[in-house]
C-alpha cells in the first residue's frame, strides 16, 4: 500500500517545508510498527521546488487476521482461507487510513510547534495513490473528491494488461491535485474518503467511530453532497450509527451557523443595558448566578453541557472549589474556539487534569456524563426543537443523573423591554422556542415530578415587576441523593 504527497515551493515558501508539516525529516526514511504492520515515510524528492513524501505500508497478514481473531470480532466475514489470501496487503484502503492518522497525528491536526504559521496556510499539493480500491468506479471518486476543491485524476486500473478484454479491476489509480487546501485537509478528507471508496473496514465499527467521522470531518462533511453516502460507507452501513452521525451532522450545521451571533446578542444586550457605569453584561450576570447556585449546592465535579466556546468552563476553572469540569458540546467549531479560549495546550498538567471538552449531543444518553456532582444546561435547551426536548431530559435527569442540575432559558416576556428587538421575535435565529416564566416552570415543574428532583427558579438579570427577568434559571436537586451514589 502505498501514497505519496507532493508539494511545490519557492525560495520563500520552500517545498521542503512539508517536513516540517509532516514532522518528519525529509532525510531520514522512518520506519513505525502499527498493529497491522510496519509504515515507513521516505522522501523520494526533497528540494526547493518540489517536495514530495511517500507513506508506505507492509501489512502483515497474518497479524492482521489474528487480531481481529483475538478481540473475537473478526475485520471482513471472510471464509478461513479468504482471511489470508486477499488485497489488503497491496491496495490502499482504510488500513492505510489509520496508518496516515497514525503517522501524521499532528499533521491531520494542523498542529506544527515548530513552525506554528504553517498549518493554516493552503499550498499546492499533489496527492497520488497508485492502487486504489474504488467500489463506485472513478465516477464516484470524482464525486467524492471535487466537491472539496480537488481536480480529480481517476483511472480505472485493468485486470491484466495483456488481456484488455478481461476488462477493469475495481482499482483506479488516483491523483488529487489543489492549490487552495491546507495538508491538515488534504489528511483528513483521505482520511475519510479512502476507507469510504475502499467500502470494506477491517476493524469492527464501534460508536466511537461516530465520533472519529465528526471530528475527521469537521469543516467539510457537513455541507458535503454526498454526506450520505460518506456517513453509511464510513460506518459500515449501521444503521443506528448512521442515524446518530447524520442527526449531529445536522446539529454541527446549526449550530455553525449560531455561534458568532450569540456574542452579538451579549453585545447587543450591553449596549441597551448601557448607564453611565459600564453594566455587567446579561452573560456574565449568568455566569455569576450559575457559579453561586453550584458553590451553594457544594457540587466540585461539574457539567457544563451546550458548553458553546467554553466561557463558562473558563470561569469555573478559576475556582478551585471546582475540582473537575467537563464542557460538553455538538459543535466541533465551538469546541475548537473552546479548546483556545482555555489554552488547552499550553496548560500545566495539574490544571490541564481538571478539564476536559467532549463532543457528544445531549439527545443521546452518554456513558461519559454519568456520576458528576452538577450539571449546568446554559442557554441551551432553547436550541433544540421541542420534540427533542424529551430526549434531552432523559439524557440528564434520567441517564447522567447528577444531583444538582441548573438550566437558564430567556424569559420571552423580558422582549418588550429590548427597544432593538421587533416584536414578536426571539433574541437568537438558533432558538426554537423562548419561554414565558409559567411555560418555563410548568416544563422544569414536570420534569422534576418525573425525576424525582425538587426545583427553584432563580432570575438572572435585572427584575422587571411587570415581565421578569431577562434569564430564567432552574435550580433542580435530587431528593434522593444516596439513590444518584447507589447508581
Ligand atoms: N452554554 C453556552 C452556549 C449556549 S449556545 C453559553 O451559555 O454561552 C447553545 C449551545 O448548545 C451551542 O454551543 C450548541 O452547539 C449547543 N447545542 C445545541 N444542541 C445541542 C445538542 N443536542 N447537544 C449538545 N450541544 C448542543
Amino acid at each position: 500500500m502505498f501514497l505519496t504527497i507532493s508539494t511545490f515551493g519557492t525560495p520563500e515558501r520552500p517545498a521542503t517545508d512539508l517536513g516540517f508539516l509532516l514532522h518528519k525529516h525529509p532525510e531520514k526514511a522512518q520506519t513505525f510498527s502499527t498493529s497491522y504492520g510496519t509504515a515507513h515515510v521516505l522522501y523520494p524528492e526533497a528540494d526547493t521546488e518540489r517536495c514530495t513524501a511517500a507513506l508506505l505500508l507492509e501489512v502483515d497478514t497474518v497479524a492482521l487476521v489474528r487480531r481481529g481473531k483475538g478481540k473475537g470480532r473478526g475485520g471482513a466475514p471472510d471464509a478461513a482461507l479468504a482471511q489470508y489470501v486477499n488485497d489488503r496487503p497491496y491496495a490502499a484502503s482504510s488500513l492505510l487510513a489509520v496508518a496516515l492518522s497514525g503517522v501524521f497525528s499532528s499533521a491531520m491536526r494542523g498542529v506544527c510547534n515548530a513552525r506554528p504559521e504553517l498549518p493554516a496556510a493552503p499550498r499546492p499539493l499533489r496527492i497520488e495513490v497508485p492502487a486504489l480500491p474504488a467500489r463506485g468506479g472513478p465516477g464516484l471518486v470524482r464525486r467524492l473528491f471535487e466537491p472539496l476543491g480537488w481536480t480529480v485524476t481517476a483511472e480505472p486500473v485493468p485486470l491484466d494488461t495483456e488481456f484488455p478484454e478481461w476488462g477493469d479491476s475495481r482499482y483506479v489509480r488516483l491523483e488529487l491535485e489543489s492549490t487552495g487546501r491546507t495538508l491538515a485537509e488534504a489528511l483528513r478528507h483521505l482520511y475519510v474518503l479512502l476507507p469510504v471508496l475502499d467500502d470494506a473496514k477491517h476493524y469492527w465499527v464501534s460508536s466511537e467511530e461516530v465520533d472519529k467521522l465528526l471530528r475527521a470531518g469537521e469543516g467539510w462533511l457537513a455541507g458535503h453532497p454526498e454526506q450520505k453516502l460518506i456517513t453509511s460507507r464510513y460506518l459500515s452501513r449501521r444503521w443506528s450509527l448512521t442515524r446518530q452521525a447524520a442527526e449531529r451532522l445536522e446539529l454541527v450545521r446549526l449550530a455553525e451557523t449560531d455561534d458568532s451571533e450569540i456574542e452579538e446578542i451579549d453585545n447587543a444586550v450591553e449596549a441597551e443595558t448601557g448607564t453611565e457605569e459600564r453594566p455587567t453584561p446579561l452573560a456574565e450576570q449568568r455566569r455569576e448566578a450559575i457559579t453561586a447556585a453550584l458553590k451553594a449546592s457544594g457540587a466540585a465535579r461539574v457539567l457544563d453541557l451546550g458548553c458553546g466556546q467554553g466561557q463558562l468552563t473558563q470561569a469555573l476553572l478559576k475556582d478551585p472549589a471546582f475540582t473537575e469540569i467537563v464542557g460538553l458540546d455538538v459543535s466541533v467549531r465551538a469546541l475548537t474556539i473552546a479548546s483556545r479560549r482555555l489554552r488547552l495546550d499550553r496548560m500545566g498538567e495539574r490544571q490541564a487534569a481538571r478539564v476536559k471538552l467532549l463532543q457528544g449531543s445531549l439527545a443521546y444518553t452518554d456513558r461519559r456524563l454519568k456520576g458528576y456532582d452538577a450539571a449546568v444546561l446554559s442557554e441551551v435547551i432553547e436550541h433544540l426543537d421541542l420534540p427533542r426536548l424529551p430526549a434531552l431530559e432523559y439524557a440528564v435527569f434520567g441517564s447522567a443523573r447528577p444531583r444538582t442540575v441548573l438550566v437558564t432559558t430567556p424569559n420571552v416576556e423580558y422582549n418588550v423591554r429590548w427597544e432593538s428587538l421587533p416584536t414578536g421575535h426571539v433574541r437568537h435565529g438558533d432558538h426554537r422556542f423562548e419561554w414565558t416564566r409559567a411555560e418555563f416552570r410548568a416544563w422544569a415543574g414536570a420534569v422534576a415530578e418525573r425525576h424525582g428532583y425538587e426545583v427553584d427558579f432563580v432570575p438572572v438579570g435585572p427584575d422587571d415587576p411587570e415581565v421578569g427577568p431577562p434569564t430564567q434559571m432552574a435550580v433542580f436537586m435530587m431528593r434522593n441523593p444516596k439513590e444518584a451514589k447507589a447508581a
